[in-house]
């Protein structure tokens, strides 16, 4: 808040009514919800340009992902001002990104543009960027690119990023499943391997049609589930060799079983459907090593491999290690007080993925429905707090779990013990998984196209439309590297 800010009456009163004329560091003491990067300058010292006159408290909120995104629409039409900030300009539907790599959705069925959420908005505004620091002290978000962001609240909602747990070779020769690239490029490298195969069969070797798959928590299963439809699809496609004699999918678990949280008899039917349906399960097996040509498992074994799936986990978004020393679960999540806040960080929340949020029985799981009611409730904190109401503690109310493994075939299991498995519990979760989807367009189009491949047991995002490659974190930079690439493209075929 600018000292020479036009005072708006209003504005909800933070300061019990004298704390706007303070100057800024002691207002910031006195008055937590109002820090000191309202004053109206930059850290460099330039002056403020957007906002800097606008006395609302300003809530930054890193992350426009499930829990990011409930954050933001509880504080809209508040007496807030919301910056969200996301590294893409658009929300991903995580629990489908299977579905792209697997070439039955296309990208855009499952990815919602931020800005058309937020439209109709007045006090939301959507920044896009990659947040590569956070000032505590001066209370300022720093971007990749472009100019800090001050707030005097923060949430953080940046998520989870692929764990390899340290294993030889995975971030090198892995896919890994966690962003809407990544699902296009295993899309398009599980395509090109049956292209390969179709053009020389004997330059191919054991490894060209062996896709493995690590994990076997839901997003292995449904991966799983779905590689072998996709399977049957390109059976059709390619008509020069019989795909079912010559591909493997091979589902490597380390535990003793499949989906390990679920009641015996539903993981006991997973396994038995995805091996009918030509699944090579293999648990209590670890993997070692992986190279470019095989994956390396305990006790010896190896199995020759182009494509290695890495469906094993995730960890805390590096975005926890921003705020500066912090209490840590062992997966790097960092553990927030009952109000969801940083302990020693008042004004600062941590939810979803890479918050470590206390519950009955440990730390509660890494959902899509803990990331949004826990975004919600640290908006509701935040509103509490400038309203002098009293904060709550935050409450998981656990609305039970589901994986599909394919084609009629799904388990369930709901809050209170109630379980599903096959026809019932895939129409409950396509229902569900439709009903979630952001954005109408989104869910009539992955609508469709789900029963297009119903009803013509094919696959239909078949095309090979390459993009390279690029890191997530480097969104808004592409361009410039886009530029640098052309010219150093050009500088080598000068001297050549
Ligand atoms: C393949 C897969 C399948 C899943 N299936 C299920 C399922 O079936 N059911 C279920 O309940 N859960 C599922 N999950 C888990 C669920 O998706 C997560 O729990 C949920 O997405 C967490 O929400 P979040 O908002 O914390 O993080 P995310 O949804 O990951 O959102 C984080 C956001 O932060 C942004 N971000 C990250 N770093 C930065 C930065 N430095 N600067 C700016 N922006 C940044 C990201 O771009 C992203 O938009 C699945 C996850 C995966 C990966």
């Amino acid at each position: 808040m600018s000292s020479s800010a036009p005072h708006d009456p209003s504005a909800p009163d933070l300061s019990s009514g004298d704390g706007a004329h303070e100057p800024a560091d002691i207002r910031a003491r006195k008055h937590p919800t109002v820090g000191h990067a309202v004053d109206g300058r930059m850290p460099d010292g330039r002056p403020r340009g957007d906002g800097a006159a606008d006395v609302r408290p300003h809530v930054v909120i890193v992350g426009a992902g499930f829990a990011g995104l409930e954050a933001a629409k509880k504080l809209t039409d508040t007496p807030i001002r919301v910056t969200l900030v996301d590294r893409n300009n658009y929300h991903k539907f995580q629990p489908l990104l299977y579905e792209v790599a697997m070439a039955g959705l296309e990208a855009d069925d499952i990815a919602h543009n931020v800005r058309n959420i937020f439209q109709d908005a007045d006090n939301v505004r959507f920044r896009l960027g990659t947040v590569s620091e956070v000032d505590t002290d001066g209370k300022w978000v720093h971007l990749r690119s472009g100019d800090p962001i001050p707030y005097d609240q923060l949430i953080l909602a940046a998520g989870a990023v692929t764990n390899d747990f340290g294993v030889e070779g995975v971030s090198e020769y892995g896919f890994p499943l966690k962003n809407v690239p990544d699902a296009v490029n295993l899309r398009n490298h599980i395509l090109r391997q049956f292209e390969r195969y179709d053009r020389n069969p004997d330059e191919a070797d054991d490894g060209t049609l062996t896709f493995v798959i690590v994990g076997g928590g839901p997003t292995g299963v449904e991966t799983a589930g779905a590689l072998v439809e996709l399977f049957d699809t390109l059976n059709d496609d390619f008509t020069a060799f019989d795909i079912r004699e010559r591909a493997r999918c091979v589902l490597l678990e380390m535990q003793e079983d499949l989906l390990p949280p679920y009641a015996e008899s539903l993981r006991a039917y997973t396994r038995e459907v995805l091996e009918a349906r030509g699944v090579e399960v293999m648990t209590e097996t670890v993997v070692e090593r992986v190279d470019e040509h095989a994956v390396h498992l305990n006790g010896g074994n190896t199995i020759p491999t182009q494509t290695l799936v890495w469906a094993a986990g995730v960890k805390a978004s590096p975005v926890v290690d921003m705020v500066g020393p912090v209490e840590k679960a062992s997966d790097g999540r960092v553990v927030v007080n009952p109000e969801l806040a940083i302990p020693g960080h008042p004004d600062i929340y941590a939810v979803g993925d890479l918050a470590a949020i206390q519950g009955e029985d440990g730390y509660e799981p890494q959902l899509a429905q803990v990331a949004m009611q826990s975004g919600r409730h640290a908006a509701e904190n935040i509103l509490s707090r400038i309203n002098n109401r009293t904060t709550e503690s935050f409450t998981y109310s656990d609305l039970g779990q589901m994986a599909t493994i394919g084609r009629n075939a799904a388990v369930a299991e709901l809050a209170g013990g109630l379980k599903f498995k096959g026809l019932i519990a895939w129409l409950m979760w396509v229902v569900i998984h439709i009903a979630k989807i952001v954005g109408f367009r989104n869910r009539a189009s992955a609508f469709v196209n789900w029963a297009y491949n119903y009803f013509t047991y094919s696959r239909s995002a078949r095309l090979l439309l390459d993009v390279v490659p690029i890191s997530d974190d480097l969104s808004m930079e592409v361009e410039e590297i886009d530029r640098t690439v052309k010219q150093r493209l050009k500088e080598v075929e000068a001297g050549a």
